[in-house]
């Protein structure tokens, strides 16, 4: 092909592939919302379930239940209901934690064999017995007011869930916090709009009544709740005043399995519920944050690895073997992004980071995998002794 012809494509699938981040910059330009949409109620105590899913979390699992029980809630209202699959004494740990203790009470569920979180969640859902569920992964932690400034926002009787920011990347991840800045951005104006699409692990809160069973073998558990109760009819937000900590890693490799699977799941959620988008039944939730997620999840991952290619193919044809250095300068990027080297475009590589696993996730998606398991991260955790 002649290379200006390639070079047209490549504007086309640059134009493309940006267009909706255009949109979205644009709009936040005249309209910068901040903080929740929700009629917030300080003085709403409901009584809560706080659920925690644990595999063969022993190390840490102890030192995540004291952090709950240092929550600044009244803790004769909370009950934590905790979820185990583990072949290692994590349910043992578990229940010497609440010897002795008669609040918060316990609820423990053991599971004879790992069935997958989704799966494991949905008994600890139905296990629940609280006004509200607060769901929170053991290697994260979470602000002592969160789940005050959450059922605050449940308080509003249009808002069925809610979740929270990533105020604090364990490890130091430039990348990782990158990323989480730009994503809070969107969240808060999706909120804004009418209800925002991703919601996060180390902290979800969600109306007992509105909780409906998610797919077996959902690898986004979380979001796709919050997709279903939103379905449901009550809006879903995004709230930045509830914080959590997580830990994340740099590099490239290492970044790879956890963001890969968790791009499989939102992936697959999004092709699995493509019926909602643009139904006018769903409001601005369907006619915006959808489709923006949608694109920017299942659509944009192809076009930019079509723009790398072609941007490939432009180079070698305009300069012959000096055109390689188009996908030499692409490696150099990602090496460098990878070690946190990037100064201010460090949140551009961040964006690309994750285009990267959306590809990944998509071909293995393609090739059969998901099915809702997965090796726990022990690395990850040495942040949580
Ligand atoms: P990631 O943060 O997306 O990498 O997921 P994690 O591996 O950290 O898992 C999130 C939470 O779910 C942790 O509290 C795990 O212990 C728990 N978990 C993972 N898989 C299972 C499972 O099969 N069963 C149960 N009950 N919990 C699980
Ligand atoms: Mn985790």
């Amino acid at each position: 092909m002649n290379p200006r012809r390639l070079l047209s494509v490549l504007a086309g699938l640059v134009a493309a592939t940006g267009l909706p981040y255009l949109v979205f910059a644009a709009l936040s330009v005249v309209w910068d919302p901040e903080g929740s949409p929700a009629d917030k109620r300080r003085d709403h105590r409901p009584t809560v379930s706080v659920v925690l899913p644990t595999y063969d979390e022993a190390e840490i699992v102890e030192s995540k239940l004291q952090s709950i029980c240092s929550w600044d809630y009244p803790m004769e209202r909370v009950e934590v209901v905790v979820v185990d699959s583990s072949d290692d004494d994590t349910p043992e740990i578990v229940e010497s934690f609440f010897t002795d203790r008669v609040t918060p009470s316990l609820t423990l569920i053991e599971e004879d064999e790992r069935r997958g979180l989704a799966v494991a969640l949905n008994e600890a859902y139905a296990a629940a017995e609280n006004e509200v569920i607060v769901k929170t992964d053991c290697d994260s932690r979470v602000a002592a007011d969160a789940v005050r400034e959450a059922v605050a926002n449940l308080a509003d009787p249009a808002i069925g869930a809610v979740t929270g920011r990533n105020a604090e990347v364990l490890g130091g991840s430039a990348v990782e916090r990158g990323y989480r800045d730009v994503q809070a951005r969107i969240q808060t104006l999706e909120s804004h709009l009418d209800s925002t699409f991703v919601f996060h692990g180390p902290f979800s809160a969600f109306e007992r009544d509105a909780v409906v069973p998610v797919d077996d073998d959902s690898i986004a558990d979380d979001t796709e709740l919050a997709l279903r109760i939103r379905r449901g009819g009550d809006r879903v937000v995004f709230d930045p005043a509830i914080r959590y900590m997580e830990a994340a890693h740099s590099e490239f490799r290492k970044r790879r399995r956890q963001k890969d699977r968790r791009a499989m799941g939102l992936v697959r959620l999004l092709w699995r519920q493509r019926d909602a988008l643009f139904r006018p039944q769903y409001g601005l939730y369907g006619a915006v944050v959808l489709p923006f997620n949608f694109w920017a999840t299942v659509v944009s991952p192809w076009l930019v690895a079509g723009g790398v290619a072609v941007a490939t193919l432009a180079g070698l044809a305009l300069a012959g073997p000096v055109g390689l250095a188009v996908p030499l300068a692409v490696y150099a990027f990602v090496l460098a992004g990878s070690r946190d080297a990037l100064g201010d475009l460090q949140p551009v590589y961040s964006l690309f980071d994750t285009q990267v696993s959306l590809f990944r996730a998509a071909l293995k998606l393609l090739a059969g995998e998901g099915d809702g398991t997965w090796e726990v991260d022990a690395e990850l955790r040495e942040a949580y002794d």
